[in-house]
């Protein structure tokens, strides 16, 4: 707490593990807190600095969930020293641990699940006054989460923001956790979805990527809009300059979807379709839906509308039953769609999903090995993917200066690549045109023209 011009201002600090999901859950709790007080502390802010300190956990993973033990441990001390200190657990880990996080560290405050994010308010107000330990984990999919529309957002960056428009998954991809922990699938309404990008826009954000588990079912519940017409309606929106969402299972990308982007002013050419495998006989064991086949074709659809856009995919390695034969199809059909990027995982056992129990577990040195091979194999794609832009002009909107040299700035294409040039008189917003001089593996090296 500081006391600025005799009035008593008090600070949360938010650790965020995992996807953009929970990203944009902590602006919105971020929002929600500046009600009764909080102001929010930078990512770069000590914690020392903090009365309220949240971290919003992922549980896709055993790295993360570890990363976040190692985190609570480190609190202790915080929390000895400044006994004031309310320290509470949200985020996926939340919501699968529940109250026995607090029963490994009684230095926990709170524990607040992922349907339970809208009452965290009234659990931080009962915690300043009884300073005693609240979890609440209860999952109703009827209600929750926490689609309060009425809760203001508290961005973190200045041009792109990020607009859930569902949440929740209906999947149940064998090897995840994310439908037990998020819930089944609720969208919100085409119309607040419209009104937080207007919104947006109207503070400055030029760029607003819609976020789901799977953004193709949006709309699959309540039957206002379709995937296909909200992304319509948001390219719309006066003033906006670009429009990306993610994530797409490719069971369900529909012609529509393909053919708004295509005719879309706004709308980016990027899709991020993960596949998880290339091989029909894991596809099935991990209940994907969907076959090689079928995956092959729809990008080819892909193609065939939009020539030039970029597609990324996300591959996990060593899930239960993977054959040497399975990981050769793998490769060969990587060599045959050639993605722009990957993000690539090691298989995690999650206790409660099917995969968990299943036979075969692959041996972790057999996981680490192929996880080299595919890297080695997908860099190779993604540098020569990048190589064949060379001297093409691409529309960059910049960002500001790269991290390890000032003088050269950032920002990213249409296409979600990252690009590189020297700084002359550009400023964060603005869109410019940028050849392509050194294309490398991860960026695009370039001059202004
Ligand atoms: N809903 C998105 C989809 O279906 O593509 C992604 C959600 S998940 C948070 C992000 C990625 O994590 C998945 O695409 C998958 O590759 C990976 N993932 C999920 N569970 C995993 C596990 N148990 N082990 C390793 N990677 C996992
Ligand atoms: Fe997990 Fe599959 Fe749902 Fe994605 S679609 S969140 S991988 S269950």
């Amino acid at each position: 707490m500081k006391i600025i011009d005799g009035k008593a201002h008090r600070y949360v600090k938010f650790l965020v593990y995992g996807c953009q999901m929970n990203v944009a859950d902590a602006e919105r709790m971020a929002g929600q807190l500046a009600d009764i007080g909080y102001e929010r502390l930078s990512d770069e802010a000590a914690m020392e600095e903090a009365d309220l300190l949240i971290i919003n956990t992922c549980a896709v993973r055993e790295t993360a969930e570890d990363k976040v033990y190692g985190k609570i441990g480190e609190i202790k001390g915080l929390k000895r020293n400044n006994p004031q200190l309310i320290f509470g657990i949200t985020g996926c880990m939340a919501q699968k641990e529940s109250d026995s996080l607090i029963k490994r560290a009684p230095h926990i405050d709170f524990v607040l699940g992922t349907g339970k994010v809208h009452e965290l308010n009234q659990v931080v107000q009962e915690i300043e006054q009884e300073h005693g330990h609240v979890v609440n984990t209860a999952l109703d999919d009827k209600t929750a989460p926490a689609i309060a529309e009425d809760s203001r957002v508290a961005r973190e960056g200045k041009l792109s923001a990020w607009i859930p428009i569902m949440y929740g998954c209906n999947n149940f991809c064998t090897y995840c956790i994310v439908p037990y922990v998020r819930g089944r699938e609720r969208s919100r309404r085409p119309e607040d979805v419209v009104k937080e990008v207007e919104q947006a826009v109207a503070q400055g954000y030029k760029e607003v990527t819609l976020l789901g588990q799977n953004v193709n079912s949006y709309g699959k519940d309540h039957k206002l809009a379709t995937f296909a017409e909200l992304l319509q309606m948001v390219d719309k929106v006066p003033g906006i300059k670009r429009v990306r969402f993610m994530t797409s299972h490719p069971k369900d990308l529909s012609d529509e979807v393909i053919e708004a982007i295509a005719t879309g002013e706004h709308l980016c050419e990027h899709i991020h379709l993960p596949v998880q495998y290339g091989s029909n006989h894991l596809l099935k064991a991990m209940n994907r839906v969907y076959t090689v086949e079928s995956y092959k074709d729809l990008v080819k659809k892909i193609r065939a509308k939009l020539p030039h856009a970029s597609l990324t995919t996300d591959l996990i390695v060593g899930f239960p039953g993977e054959t040497e034969e399975d990981f050769a199809q793998m490769l060969d059909f990587l060599k045959e769609i050639r993605y722009d990027s990957a993000y690539t995982f090691i298989y995690s056992k999650r206790s409660g999903t099917p995969a968990a129990t299943m036979d075969n577990q692959v041996d972790d040195a057999v996981k680490k090995e192929r996880l080299n091979a595919l890297m080695a194999v997908q860099n190779q794609i993604s540098l020569e993917k990048n190589q064949a832009l060379l001297d093409s002009v691409m529309e960059v909107m910049v960002e500001g200066p790269s991290k390890n040299d000032a003088s050269v700035w950032t920002g990213h294409t249409r296409t979600n690549k990252i690009v590189l040039f020297n700084h002359q008189d550009e400023q964060p917003g603005d869109f410019i045109q940028v050849k392509i001089t050194h294309p490398q593996t991860w960026v695009l090296k370039g001059i202004r023209v």
